[in-house]
């Protein structure tokens, strides 16, 4: 479902990505570990068109998204063809970003009423679905301030799922809460997972990845330095720096 190829990308003169090669295939759990600056965030951002690569490609379900280098030049995707693909990609970051002023529901239905023209009765039949999925039935109308972080990461992912996604992207979306917060949260990305979404997941949870990655790969300085199945990768890297890693986060 994700293929990317060579990517990069420097921000004035700093290389954060270099030459990066992953695949995801569908149905498959993808976590991505590293430590920080080594470019998790914009190789996702990338994936997601929030960031414009240097050179190299992202496809996504056999469409090339953002930039190929063919011959030496660069492609643009056309506008709508970004907006087709980036509709298929839901994305949680480590800040929850919902809208303050919207209830629970209101926040899970925005999109798909605004964006998609969905009827509001039946985006909200189906937030409340996805509230119900998430752990969050009868909170419906709380405003986020009313909500714990977990419960607010939990509306967000609801909120993602809400697009119908094809892809989902986690960047960290645990390194913002108390830990006891953690684990309901991870609860509902591994449950994602078990559904079969095709997910990526930066984190630093090294049992989350032990127990749901199909595949770990491991980011240093802007480049792949370990990518392998987690018993293989987490039990036995081969690189000095993600032995240190593994060992400190541990
Ligand atoms: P990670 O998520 O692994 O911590 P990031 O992808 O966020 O790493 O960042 C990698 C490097 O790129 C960092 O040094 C960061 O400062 C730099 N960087 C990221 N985004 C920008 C930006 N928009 N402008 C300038 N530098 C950036
Ligand atoms: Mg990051």
């Amino acid at each position: 479902m994700v293929r990317v190829r060579g990517l990069r990308k420097s921000f004035g003169g700093h290389v954060v990505l270099d030459g990066v090669d992953l695949d995801v295939r569908e149905g498959e759990v993808t976590v991505l570990l590293g430590p920080s600056g080594s470019g998790k965030s914009t190789l996702l951002r990338c994936v997601n068109h929030l960031e414009k690569p240097d050179g190299g490609f992202v496809e996504l379900g056999g469409e090339i998204v953002g930039y190929r280098a063919s011959g030496g030049r660069l492609h643009e995707l056309r506008p709508r063809h970004i907006v087709r693909q980036r509709s298929r990609i839901g994305m949680v970051f480590q800040q929850f970003n919902l809208f303050p002023h919207l209830t629970v529901i209101e926040n899970v239905t925005e999109a798909p009423v605004s964006v998609r023209g969905t009827p509001r009765k039946r985006a909200a039949e189906h937030a409340r679905e996805l509230l119900a999925r998430v752990g969050l039935a009868g909170r419906e109308d709380a405003y986020p301030r009313q909500l714990s972080g977990g419960q607010q990461q939990r509306v967000a992912i609801a909120r993602a799922l809400a697009m119908e996604p094809r892809l989902m992207l986690f960047d960290e979306p645990t390194s913002a809460l108390d830990p006891e917060l953690v684990g309901e949260v991870l609860a509902v990305v591994r449950d994602l997972a078990l559904s079969g979404m095709t997910m990526i997941v930066v984190t630093h949870e090294i049992g989350f990845a032990r127990e749901v990655a199909d595949t770990v790969v491991f980011l240093d300085g802007g480049r792949v330095v370990e990518s392998g199945p987690p018993e293989v990768v987490l039990t036995a890297p081969r690189h000095e720096r993600a032995r240190a890693f593994f060992a400190a986060v541990l």
